[in-house]
């Protein structure tokens, strides 16, 4: 068995997948450990009942051994040491990791240096791996990270227009983000499209709660709009994204605050929360805007400026393709679920013939579904991305 894990400073997310047969890993169940530090509250659930528990988790360790005691009491596995492998997403991996690693001092290390890079997020990811580590030690233990499929970006597209110092001495360039989910679309239009990855051209709109989009080249991350951190790009749920960098000493005056607590606000303050003022949901917005709240004057703007942002990048990197383009995929929350994001977004492209079929994008679907007329310069998909699926599988190339 693998496990999967996605850890943050006070709680781990986890899935656990049969590998036996080793084409078709099945997740057998996933849960959240949470409040970790605070009192500790742990939810498995397995065939589509939650089991909940309020065991104690001091620390990360007390977590690991309260998942790992529960599987067992709920004849999830017999034997802990069945679990041969256990994946981790980890934010950031800097410049040095460019694939999928097994955590080697090294890597761990090099992990540890980027916090400084992702202060959020790599910090938590290095406890829980620290914490496998002792409650499951004959494991192998690997990373997958956000950052590593856009290594491959050329310096145009990763560079800012800043002193080139501070690229060289600080690190200052466009790293980029959902990494994994990017390489499991791109893996996914490959079997669909029955083409070789390295052949593929893709734009693809990851619009989940953070948000980014990718031009694929040739089976690879061309540019990306999120940069040194995922505040960068699109309108997200409370991320401002892309905005003129003097707002924040003009507003650190005009509030009477520091640069921090001006980022926080563009961190956690703005998007669709900060423009609609109703929610950093998109169904919220979506309910306004049509059911014509009090407020749908302003959501329906906020969806407008929403699907603006994504339309202006699909150009961009249509562009960069040389409009060679095999699909446009959108995906993750708002991706898979909105047809109003989907019809809006591909309605402000107006330097392509892009013909979206109504009905199909309305329609349910189960992995995928085209949602283009024949008639449409590029396909159009919604797809269904599974990054903990994708970690699963490059854990399971280190095993054998
Ligand atoms: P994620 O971060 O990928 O879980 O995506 C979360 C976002 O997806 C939230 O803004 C949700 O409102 C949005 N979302 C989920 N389901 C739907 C839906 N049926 N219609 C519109 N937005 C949705």
């Amino acid at each position: 068995m693998i496990l999967v894990v996605n850890a943050g400073s006070s709680s781990i997310k986890f899935k656990l997948y049969d590998i036996s047969q080793k084409n078709n890993p099945i997740s057998l169940v996933e849960g959240l450990a949470e409040r970790i530090k605070v009192d500790g509250a742990l939810t498995i659930k397995m065939n589509d009942k939650k089991h909940q528990f309020d065991d104690k988790m001091d620390d990360h360790l007390m977590a690991v051994k309260s998942i790992l005691n529960r599987f067992k009491e709920l004849k999830v596995i017999e034997n802990i040491e069945d679990i041969k492998g256990i994946g981790f997403r980890v934010v950031h991996g800097g410049d040095k990791i460019v694939k999928p690693v097994e955590l080697t001092d090294e890597n761990k290390k090099t992990i540890e240096e980027n916090i400084r890079l992702a202060p959020l997020h790599n910090p938590g990811a290095l406890t829980a791996i620290e914490a496998f580590e002792k409650g499951l030690p004959n494991a192998k233990l690997v990373g997958c990270f956000d950052t590593s499929f856009h290594q491959t970006m050329p310096e145009k597209s990763f560079l800012y227009t800043v002193p080139y110092s501070w690229y060289k001495e600080y690190k200052v360039r466009k790293y980029g983000f959902h990494g994994i989910s990017f390489d499991y679309i791109t893996e996914e239009c490959a079997k669909i499209f029955n083409k070789k990855k390295e052949k593929l051209n893709l734009i693809i709109c990851h619009l989940g709660n953070g948000a980014s989009m990718c031009c694929v080249k040739h089976g690879q991350s061309f540019d990306t709009t999120m940069g040194l951190t995922p505040l960068a790009g699109l309108m997200m749920g409370t991320r401002s994204g892309d905005i003129d960098a003097s707002i924040l000493q003009y507003m650190a005056k005009e509030l009477n605050k520091d640069v921090y607590e001006i980022t926080d606000i563009l961190n956690k303050q703005s998007g669709l929360l900060g423009i609609s003022e109703i929610s950093s949901d998109m169904r919220d917005i979506t309910n306004e805007a049509f059911h014509k709240g009090e407020n749908a004057n302003r959501a329906y703007l906020t969806l407008e400026l929403y699907s603006e942002r994504v339309a202006e990048y699909i150009v961009k990197y249509a562009n960069h393709l040389q409009g060679n383009v095999d699909a446009i995929v959108f995906t993750a929350g708002i991706g898979e679920n909105s047809s109003v994001i989907r019809s809006w977004a591909m309605e402000r492209v107006k330097l392509m013939n892009i013909e979206i079929d109504k009905e199909k994008n309305e329609a349910d679907y189960d992995l995928y579904m085209e949602i283009s007329t024949p008639n449409s310069d590029v396909p159009v998909f919604k797809i269904r991305t599974d990054e903990e699926l994708m970690i699963c599988k490059e854990t399971l190339k280190f095993l054998k």
